[in-house]
């Protein structure tokens, strides 16, 4: 039997069940089943007695024979009792299901091991639905006692594929002596980390016999899986770095240099020349860049965009920004407009909304080149749109565009474009490895000078009429206040009843004040409108769901009122709050939410209250909500679905799978070498088993 054998060959495994794991599971062959690891082991090296047992016991374990049964109650209220012994007294086994079976299948007289969690019923201890094996049987695999549980889906169930039935599935699989288990790391690699070999680790994750070597089965396997996203991720991009050659841009010329000289309006921070450094470095060697520039809200990310795009220009090239949203395209384009106003450099706008006429004027001018710089939204990876010579696309806020889509850019042109991804979401380290451990990294970690840290506080709704008379203060100091509002999809309808309740009470508290709605269901010119009243100063109060989140610059803008903040995300909540402090006034959060919040909630609201610092927040925001919620693997990036590392958890694993294939792959970039010949083969097994990401978004 190999890996590679088909289910059926297994005992036990008819045709029907085998559709069924390939449907549930994505289980084919005897490989996939080995790969899916418990979720759970429970200690079954002890046997309790039953004159031991009460019912405040998780599960545990028995040895004895069923004395008698009996069937109590009609039809559906039917049931069948077992009564059991083991010599220190008895207690009921109790099944409601599957009566028929349970009774031709099991008999007096029989010495069993049964499994569960006793109850009590009145006066009588019971155990429903116990798990029962013959005990001469039951030794097996689980000698020395921790037993693995497996994850079932209800369809699984229906099909007899409960967790018991799948470790014995499995068991069989293991113990079918004709089966070869080969490593898939090189022995090199295996030796130098002390690894399990890989037969052990498999056979001790579903049957260890104690939990030190069950320690070194998960970590081995840990270090495999996380091994061979590495490899893809980074043979990926040592393979593109071979086959494309990036645009040499040698020249630092006249609109970057007069930009410098005549238009800076403040001095670069030190964060910020040391980034333009790096950029203009890497896009020199030939190489082509492919960067993410991580810099916390408020760190002057627009300007670094720009001077890249300089770069680009002052060696003949066209340069674009994507955007996520048509607000955020257009905040871009103004203030690129009025900081290059000088430099005669044409700029243009390209979103879903631009008319056919505009639209078929900025294609032309991009395929003849006589525009040099395009911003935009999604409307710049149609099909439609083609460049004269794209030298470096800027990508802003990163999380909102797929792997798939900056690939679609990517291929507009025959040489590659240069590529800085801007994300103002700080990624904590064992993302960056992974999400996007394809890019290199430059961060901003310094604010412009002279910014106060925002002070953030969380209250309850007893707090409103001094929050009221908080917000008047400020207004009358000239500053501008946002109040924004949870929007889930959905709940949509509720969220912007919410917001439109909010905004009559406020217009109530407020009759002499400016106050603006926004939200995603006004119409986009009405939308832009408003913003555009509340960005020049004639509105003083702008009430809004998350439309704002991204982007969106007010300087003068001082208070950030965060409604029902429980129901936003860390990293949410720190986006959100950036949109103020971004002037040289002291600026405010205010957290409000109701009583009614968990003890995790509170905490997530606490660490806004105590830290400022991106970095801070999300890696606590990763540790409290797991990466399982990054915006789903889809969105993630990952080469495969991970099944038994962790990226919180197994951060130091991963630094470690990351330098060995480094290391592996500056010696043998093609992985020639005859030792890592495995490397390619599982390589091209996993990714064939992988969904096709690229196709679905
Ligand atoms: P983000 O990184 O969030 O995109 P922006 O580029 O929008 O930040 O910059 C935030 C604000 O800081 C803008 O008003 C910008 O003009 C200002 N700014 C950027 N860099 C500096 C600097 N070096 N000194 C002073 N203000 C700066
Ligand atoms: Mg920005």
């Amino acid at each position: 039997m190999l890996l590679s054998s088909d289910i059926t060959y297994l005992p036990g495994v008819g045709p029907k069940k085998a559709a069924t794991l390939a449907a549930e599971l994505n289980v084919r062959t005897v490989e996939d089943l080995l790969c899916c690891y418990p979720y759970k082991y429970i200690d079954r090296s002890h046997f309790y007695t039953v004159r031991e047992v009460d019912e405040t016991m998780p599960y545990i374990q028995l040895k004895g024979q069923i004395v008698a049964f009996e069937k109590r109650g009609e039809g559906r209220q039917q049931r069948l009792i077992a009564r059991f012994t083991d010599g220190t007294g008895f207690l009921e086994l109790v099944w409601f299901q599957g009566i028929r079976f349970i009774e031709e299948k099991y008999t007096t007289g029989v010495e069993y091991v049964i499994f569960g969690k006793p109850t009590r019923f009145g006066a009588k201890l019971n155990i429903a639905h116990p798990d029962i094996e013959v005990a001469s049987e039951a030794q097996q695999g689980v000698a020395a006692g921790l037993q693995a549980f497996y994850n079932t889906s209800e369809k699984m169930k229906r099909a007899y594929l409960h967790s018991a039935a799948l470790r014995k599935i499995i068991m069989a699989a293991l113990s079918d002596r004709s089966l070869v288990i080969t490593e898939t790391l090189p022995e090199a690699t295996v030796r130098e980390y002390a690894l399990m070999e890989r037969h052990r680790a498999l056979v001790t994750i579903h049957m260890p016999t104690d939990s030190a070597s069950l320690v070194q089965a998960q970590r081995r396997l840990k270090f495999e899986e996380l091994f061979y996203v590495q490899l893809s991720i980074l043979q990926q991009s040592k393979w593109r770095e071979q086959k494309f050659k990036g645009y040499v841009f040698g020249t630092i010329g006249d609109y970057f240099n007069r930009f410098y000289r005549t238009c800076l309006p403040f001095e670069l921070t030190g964060a910020q020349k040391r980034v333009i450094k790096e950029i203009r470095t890497d896009m020199a060697t030939g190489r082509q860049m492919n960067r993410l520039l991580q810099g916390d809200v408020g760190s002057g990310k627009t300007i670094v965009a720009l001077m890249t795009m300089l770069i680009a220009l002052d060696n003949g090239f066209q340069a674009c920004i994507m955007a996520p949203t048509e607000i955020l395209a257009t905040q871009h384009r103004q203030a690129i407009v009025s900081l290059v106003e000088t430099l005669g450099i044409t700029v243009r706008l390209l979103t879903g909304s631009t008319k056919k006429k505009e639209r078929q004027e900025i294609t032309q001018q991009l395929a003849d080149g006589s525009l040099q710089i395009i911003i935009g939204t999604h409307a710049l990876i149609e099909d439609s749109v083609v460049f004269k010579n794209l030298g470096v696309v800027i990508i802003d806020e990163q999380h909102r565009f797929g792997v798939a889509q900056r690939a679609k850019l990517w291929n507009k042109n025959i040489h590659p474009p240069h590529i800085l991804v801007m994300t103002a979401t700080p990624i904590p380290r064992t993302l960056a490895m992974t999400v996007y451990g394809d890019l290199d990294v430059s961060v901003i970690d310094e604010l412009p000078a002279g910014r106060k840290p925002i002070a953030t506080y969380h209250y309850f709704d007893n707090k409103r009429a001094a929050l009221n008379r908080f917000i008047r203060q400020q207004v009358e100091l000239g500053r501008q206040v946002y109040i924004v509002y949870p929007l889930i999809q959905e709940s949509e309808s509720l969220d912007l009843k919410n917001l439109e309740d909010g905004y009559q009470q406020m217009c109530e508290t407020f009759p002499d004040l400016r106050i603006g709605m926004v939200h995603g269901k006004l119409k986009a010119a009405d939308k832009e409108a408003t913003m555009r009243c509340f960005v020049s100063g004639e509105l003083q109060i702008l009430m809004a769901t998350t439309v704002i989140e991204v982007g969106v610059n007010v300087p003068n803008a001082s208070v950030m009122v965060i409604e029902s903040a429980e129901r936003f995300g860390l990293s949410q909540l720190h986006q959100l709050r950036g949109r103020v402090g971004r002037g040289a006034d002291q600026s405010y959060c205010v957290l409000m939410s109701s009583y009614k919040i968990g003890a995790d909630t509170r905490r997530r609201l606490q660490i806004m209250v105590e830290s400022t610092d991106g970095f801070v927040i999300a890696e606590a925001d990763l540790n409290l909500r797991g990466p399982g919620d990054l915006d789903g693997t889809q969105q993630s990036g990952l080469p495969f679905d991970l099944k038994i590392a962790n990226l919180v958890q197994d951060g130091a694993i991963l630094s470690v799978a990351r330098q060995v294939v480094q290391k592996l792959l500056d010696a043998d970039p093609l992985l020639e070498a005859p030792a890592h010949r495995i490397l390619t083969e599982q390589l091209t097994r996993l990714k064939r088993d992988a969904i096709n990401w690229g196709v679905i978004s």
